[in-house]
């Protein structure tokens, strides 16, 4: 290693010893033979050790490590492993076609996004839900192809890098659609607990920011080209100019705003592909309750928010659909999430974190894989009903614990061994 490897956020320095780039899958399949725990290196965009390990993984000197492939006829497109959804977004939309959904920002390479659930908002399911076809060289080192009714889809897909290297992944496509982007300002939260799910349905994506005070700061609403503009959404007045979403943050890193129609990978993100997104030294925290719960929650919050520590720069409330992927927060659950962005003090991140997570103990939350969290092994394992199926499929895949790392032993380790 040259120099420290830090993430995305400078919060985690990478511990790896080593990283190898292997230059063929029989490369990377002799590398399995060794003995130190794996990991394949995403665009480290996690605000944890997920994706750390004794030996790092690079992919892009891999054969079809940049593909993208589209299949116009099976409406689907497969990439290799160091594509990020910027890559994607652009050849799709060259293609004429668009993924249903993006995350906040594209910068993020999809196979990282995928194993770890990541998500944006809407009515449909998050980005992995988009899966219909994975290669995966297992830990055994035997390459397997997921696709169709294969049950084993639905259990590997959200993976948290545990079943070996991704290779290849194919998702649905559809035709190519426009959107606009307008933000509405200062929303009561007596009109969010009142209108939470028209407000959630108001646009094809939408997000309400807020610090916790005595107003939502913005909603940001993501609508058909064709949906009649409007100059309040329950109160809260179309922004006069382009925001980003932290105060004082500059909007010309995010996408175009103020309802000017435009292609989906250019409004879905916040933040542009050319720029760099968010704050940079954050940190991030998300967990998911039922969106039955929704209003309830944020009530919980609100009443917990004078014992936080300085440091929130914003939250995000953000709607996903129940899916099936065995280990994704949304498992059976059409889910709300409650995202926030913390200053990077990780001391006050962990107190703050411990209060949000105690406030919502009563609505089951589930954490985002990608972000910070301290519910405790147990929490997880009452969460996750296929906890001992994902175990079992893990040990048929990686029988020689390869891709078991510290992450999972302390924070979820019911999917290496029975407690
Ligand atoms: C500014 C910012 C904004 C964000 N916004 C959102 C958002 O809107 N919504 C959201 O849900 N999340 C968001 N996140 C979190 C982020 O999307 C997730 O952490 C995601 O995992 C990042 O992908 P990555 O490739 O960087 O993953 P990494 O952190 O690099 O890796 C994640 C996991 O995937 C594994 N992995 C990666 N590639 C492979 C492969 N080919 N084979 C096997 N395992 C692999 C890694 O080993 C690791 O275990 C945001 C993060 C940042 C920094």
């Amino acid at each position: 290693v040259s120099g420290p490897l830090t993430n995305w956020a400078g919060n985690h320095t990478y511990r790896a010893a080593e990283i190898l780039s292997p230059r063929s899958v029989d490369e990377l399949a002799g590398l399995l033979d060794c003995a130190a725990p794996l990991r394949a290196l995403g665009s480290r965009h996690s605000f944890t050790a997920v994706g750390d390990a004794a030996t790092l993984l690079r992919l892009d000197g891999l054969p079809g490590a940049e593909q993208i492939r589209i299949d116009p006829a099976a409406m689907t497109v497969t990439v290799g492993p160091s594509v990020t959804y910027a890559q994607l977004a652009a050849a799709l939309d060259r293609a004429g076609f668009a993924l249903e959904n993006l995350a906040s920002l594209p910068h993020i390479s999809v196979c990282g996004s995928v194993a770890t659930a990541t998500h944006g908002s809407g009515q449909g399911g998050n980005l992995a839900t988009a899966v219909c076809a994975m290669t995966i060289l297992t830990g055994a080192g035997e390459r397997l192809e997921l696709a169709g009714d294969d049950p084993r889809l639905a259990a590997a897909t959200v993976h948290l890098g545990l079943l070996g290297v991704v290779l290849e992944l194919t998702l649905r496509i559809v035709p190519h659609y426009r959107l606009t982007q307008t933000v509405y300002e200062n929303l009561d939260w007596e009109a969010f607990f009142a209108h939470a799910e028209e407000i959630f349905t108001i646009g094809y994506s939408v997000s309400v920011f807020h610090r916790l005070e005595g107003q939502a700061r913005a909603v940001w609403v993501k609508a058909a080209p064709q949906q009649p503009a409007r100059a309040e959404v329950f109160g809260a007045r179309a922004a006069s100019g382009p925001r980003h979403p932290l105060p004082g943050g500059d909007a010309g890193s995010c996408t175009a705003q103020l309802g000017e129609p435009g292609p989906w990978s250019e409004r879905l993100p916040h933040f542009r592909s050319g720029f760099v997104p968010s704050h940079g030294a954050e940190i991030q925290s998300e967990l998911f309750v039922d969106r039955a719960d929704g209003v309830a929650a944020v009530r919980a919050l609100l009443a917990v928010a004078d014992r936080l520590l300085p440091g929130l720069l914003v939250g995000e409330l953000r709607t996903v659909a129940a899916d099936g992927l065995w280990l994704s927060p949304q498992y059976r659950r059409p889910s709300l999430g409650l995202h926030f962005t913390w200053a990077r003090d990780g001391d006050a991140v962990a107190h703050n974190v411990a209060v949000i997570e105690a406030a919502l103990a009563p609505f089951a939350p589930r954490p985002h894989w990608g972000k910070v969290f301290s519910l405790p092994p147990r929490a997880l394992t009452a969460a996750y009903a296929r906890t001992d199926d994902f175990r079992a499929l893990r040990a048929e895949l990686d029988p020689r614990d390869r891709f078991v790392n510290g992450w999972v032993k302390e924070r979820f380790p019911a999917l290496t061994h029975r407690p």
